[in-house]
């Protein structure tokens, strides 16, 4: 089934509300198997509005319209619809009925330009809405179909939730299946992980793979369409293990998996705890961590050492060290990931300290230089990253860098996690 969002609305176009309506429209249809192919946003204006309306109904089987319901003078998506798919709007008696109730409920006669909101286009029908007086309609010709729902997004959601996804999920059936694999990765940009995988689909295939990246995480995602749901599933699924297989250790998870629960699994799978030491990213590693469920039962303690002297103070790392080094170097991190190690008497230290900028920066130690350092029973390994994103990206690249070691280390034990 192709499926396309058209949201209307002057303010939309003029960026002075985003479309979030159109973001949620789109997710939801995905759980009734229903991948959304085009959003288009229009102005208030009629010809934009029927042009648009016109362009999506020579391509698409459904089509979900929102915005421009209301009762005013620019509200004309029902207008809209009628003259695009030409036929004449006639009042609905019952939803007039409805509207008058609803304003009587409020103790207020309802306004003359409210009656607009009971026009619907004949052999279409008016959707109701308990959470305000602009209903949504349903307008199907042939095997094709629009549904306009109110911009206000409580209103649409609810339009949404209760009156339209029950019904799209009964018309349709089991006809169409949709399905998504997610693979997440870390370290590496979307260059380089095409360049890894690339070969194994095409642009254009019917399995499509897009690949996104976030704070470091790089994921690929894998998705495909059809009517034959084993085959749809096959499909995906086997292309998404071949990525897997063929990126290896840099993957961390799948679906809905995170670097921070993963670690926290890992950790508790092996019955081991960490404790963190952290400098420029000022407890931003302990927040990760301990934002997930559970995770008292593998994070013991967190550090957080601004100063020299508190390094030198809370986690014994020698004041002659930093004077060495300095602060922002490879010995300094290693003594931190070992200080909170055996301080906290936890089985793994993580250590971060750095420049996230944007001021602190030489020469020597440009800023985006940060030291992220893992301990052990064994030792320490440190990573010296160079990051060049703005402050706050610096700081989150860094706390997931120290994960993502901690979580090499841990796979490392257990090659089949
Ligand atoms: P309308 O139904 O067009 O009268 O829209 C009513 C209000 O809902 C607008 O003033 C916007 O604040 C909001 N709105 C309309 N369309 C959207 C949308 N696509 N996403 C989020 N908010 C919207
Ligand atoms: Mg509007």
């Amino acid at each position: 089934m192709k499926a396309e969002i058209l949201s209307i609305g002057d303010e939309l176009v003029h960026g002075a509300t985003v479309d979030t309506n159109a973001a949620e429209i789109a997710r939801a249809l995905l759980r009734c198997d229903i991948e959304v192919e085009r959003v288009s946003v229009v102005s208030d204006r009629f010809a934009d509005i029927t042009g648009a309306i016109r362009d999506a109904m020579s391509r698409c089987d459904l089509l979900m319209i929102t915005g421009g319901l209301g009762p005013t003078q620019d509200d004309i998506t029902r207008d809209g619809i009628a003259a695009a798919l030409d036929l004449p709007l006639e009042m609905d008696a019952p939803t007039l009925e409805r509207i008058e109730a609803r304003f009587a409920s409020l103790g207020r006669p309802m306004p003359e330009s409210n009656r607009v909101q009971a026009l619907v286009p004949r052999g279409g029908e008016a959707i109701d809405n308990d959470r305000g007086t602009a209903p949504g309609l349903w307008v199907e010709t042939g095997s094709q179909c629009i549904v306009a729902m109110p911009g206000v997004p409580r209103e649409m959601r609810h339009l949404l939730e209760d009156r339209v996804l029950p019904r799209l999920d009964r018309r349709q059936g089991s006809a169409c299946c949709y399905h998504e694999r997610l693979v997440h990765t870390f370290g590496h940009g979307e260059s380089f992980i095409a360049e890894q995988v690339g070969d194994l689909f095409q642009r254009d295939g019917e399995v499509r793979v897009s690949i996104t990246v976030r704070t470091g995480v790089t994921t690929l995602a894998v998705r495909s369409q059809g009517t034959k749901a084993v085959h749809v599933r096959e499909a995906v699924d086997g292309l998404a293990e071949l990525i897997v297989e063929r990126l290896g250790k840099w993957v961390f998870g799948r679906d809905g998996a995170s670097l921070e629960a993963t670690v926290v699994g890992a950790l508790k799978a092996s019955g081991r705890t960490v404790a963190t030491a952290e400098s420029c990213t000022g407890g931003l590693l302990a927040e990760l961590l301990t934002s997930i469920p559970g995770s008292s039962a593998a994070f013991e303690a967190g550090f957080i050492t601004y100063a020299n002297e508190a390094k030198t103070r809370q986690l014994g790392v020698p004041a002659d060290l930093i004077a060495a080094h300095g602060a922002v170097s490879e010995p300094v991190a290693a003594a931190m990931a070992e200080g909170a190690r055996r301080i906290a008497q936890a089985d793994f230290g993580l250590g971060i300290t750095g420049i996230a900028g944007p001021d602190g920066g030489t020469p020597e130690k440009p800023v985006g230089l940060i030291y992220v350092a893992c301990a052990d029973e064994e030792g320490v390994r440190v990573r010296e990253c160079r990051f060049s994103g703005d402050r706050a990206l610096n700081r989150q690249l860094a706390a997931r860098t120290a994960l993502d070691l901690l979580r090499r280390r841990l796979a490392r034990e257990s090659p089949s996690s």
